[in-house]
């Protein structure tokens, strides 16, 4: 009896032994595959981009809200504003309740106002919840509803019953004055790396007149320094302003700090950390560095460009 036991023992010792040694090898051929497709890549410049006067950011989904009766969870979806054209960016979490479907009934949005969709990465909490996320597709709330359809901009492959999504390998331009970086890769993060090792993100890019581009980030996974790069290798225009998620969950001070002085030599007109995979402290240190440009990530307040 007692020697099966032991011999039970070091066998799920010696199998969880083997998985981890291999999970690892899975993880170190995803960042040389990684590092690879980015020195592979060639960017195709999006010129004719257009400029908006006016851009406001209004976060639907975050992980704080401006007011008690709009919600907030763990995830991400931004409504971005410019003089004509209204796109939304991720779509949240969704995890036991809708915020989103919400969160637009309370500040008056409706779905129809929305002229395209862009997703910055397949995250399940930002294609709209986990279910959805293991089959590839995504979701505005507990239900596909007909999306009679809306132009969908993904980095990597994505379905949905009635339309065919757009794939963005490459800058592409959406609507005058607003197009997507085009997907960079990454290195998926554990636990997530167990299904794929490698996967792609990739920015909003908002041309504003007279300053430049504002980038919208979902989780700036590849790093904020390569979505930067990106932008300025395929639009005209500076980048001056940074929104939305960075990852600086687990980010020691230092990264911090070197981020920070990354982003000073931006000269920023606009600076905007998402509290959804950021701590507090993070966030804090940016919004010391930055107190002219720096807003507050919160569902419902509008973050703007100011003139
Ligand atoms: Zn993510
Ligand atoms: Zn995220």
């Amino acid at each position: 009896m007692m020697r099966t036991l032991i011999k039970t023992l070091i066998f799920a010792f010696a199998l969880i032994l083997t998985l981890i040694v291999v999970q690892m090898g899975r993880q170190a051929l995803a960042a040389s595959e990684v590092e690879r497709a980015w020195g592979a890549t060639v960017v195709q410049r999006a010129p004719n981009l257009g400029t908006t006067k006016s851009l406001t950011i209004v976060p639907l989904v975050d992980e704080a809200a401006s007011r008690p009766d709009l919600q907030f969870e763990h995830g991400v979806a931004y409504l971005i504003k410019t003089d004509r054209h209204t796109v939304l960016m991720d779509l949240g979490w969704n995890n036991g309740a809708t915020p989103l479907r919400h969160n637009m009934e309370s500040l008056a949005v409706p779905p129809t106002d929305i002229e395209a969709l862009a997703f910055s990465h397949v995250h399940p909490d930002h294609v709209g919840g986990f279910n959805w996320w293991v089959k590839d597709t995504f979701a505005l709330g507990a239900e596909q509803t007909d999306l009679h359809g809306l132009p969908v901009y993904t980095p990597a492959p994505l379905t949905y019953p009635g339309l065919t999504a757009i794939l963005t390998a490459q800058p592409t331009v959406m609507t005058e004055a607003i197009a997507t970086t085009g997907g960079i890769a990454f290195a998926e993060v554990f636990p997530l790396s167990l299904w794929r090792t490698v996967r792609t993100e990739q920015a909003v890019a908002v041309n504003v007149e007279g300053k430049g581009i504002v980038l919208i980030l979902g989780c700036g996974h590849p790093t904020l320094e390569r979505i930067v790069a990106r932008a300025q290798a395929a639009f005209d225009a500076p980048v001056v302003g940074v929104v939305g998620g960075l990852h600086y969950e687990d980010k020691s001070p230092q990264v911090v700090s070197a981020s920070i002085a990354y982003v000073k030599t931006l000269q920023p007109q606009l600076v905007a950390l998402s509290p959804h995979d950021s701590t507090s402290a993070n966030i804090q240190a940016f919004r010391d560095a930055f107190p002219t440009s720096y807003q507050n990530v919160e569902v419902g307040r509008p973050i703007t460009l100011r003139p």
